[in-house]
């Protein structure tokens, strides 16, 4: 799933490619695809395309005070669109422009899970925004402070991907950010000590303005495998630090990554959790 990094540099991307475009037309494509009725997306017809911004893992297309806000999930993808053709592979829906010009939202999934609101005026206490922590892009050591207290105390890695907490890191960023920090992914976020959220604060920053320098570099949004890293999907792979071997804990849905010279003390991790969903 594309994070933070990836969104932002795609915003700033589309915003160059299409900004200052009148807007023409909005069709969605399937019968979940807006998942919101008032205000009709028609009422933005006819208004200039403001800027292209994003909040936490949401995209935003703003037209003067009023926004499209877009949830790419796992697979969406929104991509200027030159072909225009009648049925698009994986078609959500589709914003023209005055000039030819098009954005189609796409998803390749069965079950299609990602969407678009029209939001009217400031979109932070709206839905599907409201509720969010504050975006980790720009967070400062004291956010990040208030944020950890304000939420109940759960595993580092949990609260850094919990958007309600910090908004815009994913499973990727997660594991990154702790072996970063040179914190056990599953260190409980109420005992960190005042260092150790120093160093997670720092590591937040690191790795975000990583993956953006390199994300910024592109003409398109990477893939999951093409972007550079040192422990995520790594398992088994010498750590960049002490080159000893990546580990990974695995769930369901997704796999926490780390190195347990650097992290927990050589400690090594087991999940104890699913247990008690296996019945
Ligand atoms: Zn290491």
């Amino acid at each position: 799933m594309p994070e933070l990094p990836e969104l932002q540099a795609h915003a700033e991307r589309l915003g160059d490619a299409l900004g200052g475009r009148t807007l023409s037309g909005f069709r969605p494509m399937t019968f979940t695809a807006l998942k919101t009725v008032l205000p009709a997306p028609d009422d933005l017809v006819g208004r200039t395309l403001a800027g292209v911004e994003r909040i936490g893992k949401y995209l935003m297309l703003r037209f003067g005070d009023d926004r499209f806000v877009i949830h790419l999930m796992q697979g969406g993808r929104l991509e200027p669109d030159a072909k225009q053709s009648a049925k698009p592979r994986g078609g959500l829906a589709r914003w023209t422009f005055d000039g030819g010009s098009a954005l189609l939202l796409t998803e390749m999934a069965k079950e299609k899970r990602a969407g678009v609101w029209v939001v009217a005026g400031d979109p932070a206490d709206q839905p599907p925004l409201e509720g969010l922590g504050p975006d980790a892009l720009d967070l400062t050591a004291e956010a990040l402070r208030t944020a950890l207290a304000n939420h109940k105390s759960m595993r580092v890695h949990g609260f850094l991907r919990d958007q309600r907490a910090i908004a815009g890191i994913g499973r990727r960023l997660s594991s990154e950010i702790c072996w970063r920090a040179r914190l056990s992914p599953f260190t409980s976020t109420h005992k960190l000590t005042d260092a150790e959220i120093d160093r997670l604060h720092g590591a937040i920053d690191a790795c975000l303005d990583d993956a953006l320098n390199f994300e910024r570099g592109r003409d398109t949004m990477s893939s999951t495998a093409e972007r550079p890293g040192s422990v995520y999907k790594r398992a088994g792979e010498a750590c960049p630090v002490c080159g000893d071997a990546i580990r990974a804990v695995e769930y369901n849905a997704y796999t926490v990554n780390y190195c347990a010279t650097c992290q927990t003390g050589g400690r090594i991790l087991a999940d104890n959790t699913t247990s008690k969903f296996l019945k």
